[in-house]
């Protein structure tokens, strides 16, 4: 099974396996509870006018725009908690653009906190984004969910009923 890798899928892998299993393999979660959609919430109220969103296979920028040469693709969130996986995502989407020959930085925005953190594809990065897809690929192929392990993100996910009920 080829597994449809998408930057949405990086960032829940990067926060918690099992849920990007659930997620890849369409058991969608209630969203109003999610907090993904609540970032898109913020992110509709914060960004909506001010930046364009790009839709590729696989890629939704939040916003996307361009300085001298190259472009720079935004992600908004509502805090920094889960920095690491932005990071992962933001570089999915930068290493999807350089094998289209596109160059692009990244930034991550948190309009509440009022931060801007750039995002380079740096070797390193580019190292980490190839790692991750193929572990997803491997998660993804495995028949059943990897077991429940308690995270603080539990409280806020959308399948913490599924999970520990
Ligand atoms: S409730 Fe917790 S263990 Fe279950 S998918 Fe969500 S984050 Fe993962």
């Amino acid at each position: 099974m080829s597994t449809q890798i998408t930057g949405t899928l990086v960032w829940y892998y990067a926060i918690c396996p099992r849920e990007a299993w659930l997620m890849a393999h369409e058991l969608e979660p209630e969203r109003n509870f999610d907090l993904l959609a609540e970032g898109r919430l913020n992110q509709e109220a914060h960004y909506k006018r001010a930046t364009k969103e790009l839709s590729l296979p696989g890629m939704r920028l939040d916003g996307v725009r361009r300085e001298g040469d190259r472009l720079i693709v935004s992600e908004v969130k509502k805090s920094s908690r889960f920095l690491p996986a932005t990071r992962l995502q933001l570089g999915y989407y930068l290493w999807r653009l350089d094998k289209e020959g596109m160059e692009a930085a990244g930034e991550i925005l948190i309009p509440k906190e009022r931060k801007r953190e750039v995002v380079e594809l740096t070797p390193e990065l580019k190292g980490q984004v190839e790692g991750i897809m193929e572990e997803i690929e491997a998660l993804v192929a495995q028949p059943a969910p990897p077991p429940t392990v308690k995270i603080p993100f539990c409280k806020n996910c959308a399948y913490a009923e599924f999970c520990w009920s």
